[in-house]
């Protein structure tokens, strides 16, 4: 069945919610579905994540789990779908989409969010990925902005959302802030200046250097930092005379003469000259002050300080009281308080700012240099920091108690506990959570005249304070939201809006409890399932939705947002991009799975560990398909066409006792132990090799090595016995697989008339632990190396398997010969030789060819070392190898020679080949007596007659008359060996003629073979 018509299928029968039924008594396994934002189309990449969930949430519901709650989500909000909004309007500025309209510009970012959900939601579908998508939340929703808005009253109401001027990253372009989780998803390396400038302190008749990588901010330095605890030193280089940090200066101005010491607690309090005429600022400014900060391994021991533009210098101006000179404006471009620049882009000036430096005598020194400098991650503008108003969570004072809530999560792989997310959190910076843009949660607090605030946690409480009724069908986005004002409880005048709208990681951070609509619904619901027991999205998500849902976990529920966590790694396209649709790098899906399959996808991601990147490859995706699923169809095709001639309808026989059957039947509860395991760690890959493995041993080695037994009459118990093997091993396979490969899974199912409407409503398989033999497993494990060396050596030499060969000698060990020696007869098959020998040790297989080592017989034998080299070459290399193997010495010509006196080669043994896989080394005779040849002639004759048959379509035991035109040699092949062509062909006439009507000609090692095959 085609992939398609399994959904048709599953459609028809409404199988999604049969599972739904079925699980509903399970014991509840909770899980939170990531949203993914619904911005632009899927490509590849974003298909990994969902194979992986669905396949993790298919096995917990096969095992009788209840998947709570079994709904999609979808993340509408945020910058990401403004800017392509912006982009299709052609807009710039946000002034220009006010004056579009605001109202308008959010209907367009609707729209756009629902049509790609659409297409989210049909990708999903064809990879198989279910969930509840009709119940799916939705971050726009009214119901899920009212829980995002109970959750920022809660933090408003215990202090741990307060209003401030804060330092924070902006993008100019986004005409916004960024939290510091977003700035740490943007750091890119990139070439900037640095430079060092000379600031005069008349004082002392020195000037003091100061380094910065931020040339531009240079223009609202306002203060100068050093160590109270350094030493500072004068240098005089040229005539003039500089300050710098003792240590610092021996590094960058070696050789210059050191005038005088000091201490940087004698530096504190003195003025200096502002570099700039501008440059005016009110207050205790332009002083040299104290700060930890200072950098010890760069830079010159004293750091510039700009209080506008870094959070740890704005501290500076505070505890100074101080001014703070802020000459860049909200679109990134400086204002009419600096003349020279007025209109520049700011982060882009260092170039001009370096000249006018230059120009008013302060330029020490700049250089090109390559640093790693934070981009904004929405539209890759190179970020500043500013001062602004914004609403900002108290995330930092929770540090300890995220990081002693973080001990209880199972991160896998476990490195991110500590590492990539426990840095993290140590780190954790208080979170700037308002925006000052359009699309997003509106925040819902509103301020009086006189400043009075109130949050308001629910629609309840914003009609209770509304001045006007709020409309019952108003939707709570900007603009509408907007034009509410509420009394103030306080003073009674009218309050407005703060016009912000919420970090949309802040939206998707509720998703836990704003998916129940909780406190509003569901209270129960929630209360009971709080702690998510599995969650799963890429590694991008550490500082992003992982990290969000923690900190509002910690600060709302004291308790960690879920349980456990697989952290999966990024999809790259052929060329080792990271797929990215923002990037044109994305793959479709809908191409890749129609032209090679959703399984195959799915099973190809998954075969490998999943927190790794994968690179996504067409080619490597259709070997999947045909190594494995192609291979199992295969083995069903075979099952499904000879079970009907033999009336076998799947009954099941529990004893068996075939060496084959009870091996594969063994490998198929191993491998339903190793996928149990590797669901259960998490490791899903570890099922997915398990399983191709076992298909590759049912297929070529149990299918290969019983064929005859499925068409024999003359055992019918054994032949019954390969049937329900087999049976057992397609169905069982069948369910094992359904997680992985959903698809191929159900058809397998169905194709066996598998007593459910599907087998995703089938119990997972429990491995029979008696079936388990370990023991034949090795022992097969060794029989199938033991065939894979002896047709190595087959190929080196050149030799067709077709062709018989005199005999094989395999040498693997006490323990292996004597397994090997139980299975003769099958691997003297597989290898197609008359005669098998195994054997312990392969040293009657080697010969020896030894040389004399002059290096060493030259300096202990002298002048007689000539003659005892020409005596060694006439005798024996094998003999003498073994002899000294065996006493250590050997004599010749009147003296002593020992092992390192010669030197040995192996040589193979004349008329053999040889190759060897581990232990076991496998010999073939390669000399082709005329006899063999005949008889190797003959498998040729019945390959072709069997290639006609099958073209023809005849059925298993349909007669076939044959007729042929050859030459002498392959007549004498023939007559040889007719009894054994008519039975193997099943031909009731084999007859060479003058010629044939209707022949088709063949060469057989470069002989003519014509021959025609008919019905009688
Ligand atoms: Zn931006
Ligand atoms: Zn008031």
């Amino acid at each position: 069945m085609l992939e398609e018509e399994i959904l048709s299928y599953w459609q028809d029968r409404d199988v999604l919610h049969k599972t739904m039924e079925r699980m509903a008594s399970g014991q509840p396994f909770v899980f939170c579905e990531g949203p993914p934002t619904t911005r632009n189309r899927p490509h590849m990449g974003d298909a990994l994540p969902r194979a992986v969930k669905d396949a993790f949430l298919r096995y917990q519901i096969m095992n009788g789990r209840k998947i709570v709650p079994y709904i999609a989500g979808w993340d509408c909000h945020g910058l990401p779908v403004e800017i392509e909004v912006e982009r299709a309007l052609a807009l710039k500025t946000k002034a220009e989409i006010e004056s579009y309209g605001i109202a308008e510009f959010n209907a367009l970012c609707r729209e756009r969010v629902v049509r790609f959900k659409a297409e989210w939601e049909q990708m999903s579908h064809r990879i198989g990925y279910w969930l509840d998508y009709d119940n799916a939340y939705m971050t726009m929703s009214n119901e899920y902005i009212e829980s995002v808005w109970w959750a920022v009253k809660q933090l408003h109401s215990k202090g741990m959302l307060t209003r401030g001027r804060h330092v924070a990253a902006y993008c100019y372009r986004c005409g916004t802030t960024l939290s510091s989780h977003e700035v740490a998803l943007g750091f890119k390396e990139t070439e900037d200046r640095s430079v060092i400038a000379r600031f005069r302190v008349s004082d002392l008749d020195a000037s003091i250097l100061s380094y910065t990588v931020s040339p531009w901010t240079l223009v609202a330095n306002t203060f100068l930092a050093v160590r109270r605890d350094w030493e500072y030193a004068v240098v005089e280089v040229d005539g003039e005379r500089y300050i710098l940090g003792r240590a610092h200066a021996l590094r960058l101005l070696p050789g210059a003469r050191v005038v005088e010491t000091l201490s940087g607690e004698s530096l504190l309090g003195k003025d200096y000259e502002p570099l700039f005429e501008f440059a005016k600022c009110g207050g205790n400014a332009f002083k040299i002050v104290h700060s930890d900060e200072v950098p010890e391994a760069d830079g010159t021991g004293v750091m510039q300080i700009s209080p506008a533009y870094a959070t740890a210098d704005y501290d500076i101006a505070l505890d100074e009281g101080s001014e703070i000179f802020d000459p860049v404006d909200d679109s990134g471009r400086f204002t009419s308080a600096i003349p020279e620049l007025k209109g520049q882009v700011a982060g882009d000036s260092d170039a001009e700012v370096i000249r006018l430096l230059e120009s008013a005598g302060h330029l020490f020194k700049w250089e090109l240099i390559h640093h790693s400098y934070p981009f904004c991650w929405r539209c890759d503008t190179p970020l500043i920091y500013r001062p602004m108003d914004a609403w900002i969570v108290a995330a930092s004072s929770a540090r300890d108690r995220m990081r002693e809530l973080n001990d209880a999560i199972r991160w896998i792989p476990s490195s991110y506990k500590r590492g990539r997310f426990g840095n993290f959190v140590n780190e954790a910076k208080d979170w700037v959570v308002s925006r000052a843009r359009y699309w997003g949660t509106p925040l819902p607090i509103w301020r009086c005249a006189s400043g009075h605030e109130l949050c308001v946690g629910s629609m309840e409480e914003l009609n209770q304070h509304s001045v006007d009724p709020v409309p019952a069908d108003i939707d709570l986005h900007r603009p509408y939201v907007d034009t509410i004002h509420l009394r103030c409880p306080e003073c009674g005048d009218s309050m407005t809006r703060e016009e912000y709208v919420l970090d949309c990681w802040f939206d998707s951070g509720c998703a836990p409890f704003a998916q129940y609509h909780y406190p509003f619904e569901n209270m129960e619901e929630f209360d009971v399932h709080r702690a998510v027991d599995f969650i799963s999205e890429s590694a991008d998500q550490t500082r992003g939705w992982f990290y969000t849902q923690h900190v509002l976990a910690t600060l709302l529920f004291d308790s960690p947002a879920f349980k456990s966590v697989l952290v999966m790694g990024q999809v790259y396209d052929d060329k080792g991009r990271k797929m990215c649709s923002s990037e044109g790098a994305g793959v479709d899906p809908d191409e890749v799975f129609s032209s090679v399959g959703a399984d195959a996808s799915r099973l190809f991601l998954l075969s490998s560990p999943v927190w790794q990147g994968v690179e996504f490859s067409r080619e490597n995706i259709r070997l999947t398909m045909v190594r494995t699923l192609t291979t199992l169809l295969n083995v069903y095709a075979f099952f499904a066409a000879n079970s009907n001639r033999v009336n076998y309808r799947g009954e099941s026989l529990t004893r068996k006792t075939h060496d084959l059957d009870v091996w594969i039947i063994s490998r198929l509860n191993m491998t339903v132990v190793e996928s149990r395991r590797a669901f259960e760690a998490l490791e899903v890959h570890r099922a997915v090799r398990a399983i191709i493995s076992f298909v590759d041993d049912l297929s070529n080695w149990y299918l290969r090595r019983s064929r005859k037994r499925f068409f024999q009459v003359a055992d019918p118990e054994d032949r019954f016995s390969a049937f329900s093997t087999l049976h057992e091993c397609l169905t069982t396979i069948s369910k094992t697989m359904a997680p992985v490969t959903p698809f191929l899974a159900e058809g397998l199912y169905k194709s066996l008339r598998g007593p459910l409407d599907s087998v995703h409503i089938e119990t997972y398989p429990v491995a029979e632990r008696e079936a388990i033999n370990r023991s034949l497993e090795s022992q097969m494990s060794l029989v199938r190396q033991a065939v894979e060396a002896g047709r190595l050596a087959r190929q080196k030499a050149g030799v067709k398997l077709r062709q018989p060969l005199e005999e094989a000698v395999i040498a693997a060990g006490e323990d292996g010969m004597w397994v090997l020696r139980r299975y003769e007869r099958m691997i003297a098959d597989e290898l197609n030789v008359k005669r098998l020998e195994c054997i312990e040790s392969r040293e009657s297989m080697i010969e020896y060819a030894l040389t004399p080592n002059l290096r060493a017989l030259g300096p202990r034998l002298k002048e007689s070392a000539a003659e005892v080299a020409k005596l060694m070459e006439m005798i024996d290399g094998s003999e003498m190898v073994r002899h000294l193997a065996a006493s250590g010495k050997i004599r010749i010509g009147g003296f002593d020679i020992f092992e390192e006196d010669v030197i040995v080669v192996e040589k193979e043994k004349p008329g053999y080949s040889h190759a060897s896989i581990g232990a076991v080394h496998v010999y073939v005779s390669t000399a082709v007596r005329s006899k063999l040849k005949l008889e190797g002639l003959s498998r040729e004759v019945v390959r072709r007659i069997q290639h006609m048959r099958k073209e023809m379509g005849l059925e298993f035991g349909e007669p076939i008359i044959v007729e042929y035109v050859t030459n002498p040699e392959v007549e004498q092949a023939i007559s040889a060996y007719e009894t054994n062509i008519l039975r193997d062909t099943n031909a009731s006439s084999l007859t060479s003629r003058p010629s044939v009507d209707g022949g088709r000609m063949w060469a057989i090692n470069k002989m003519p073979f014509e021959v025609s095959v008919r019905r009688p």
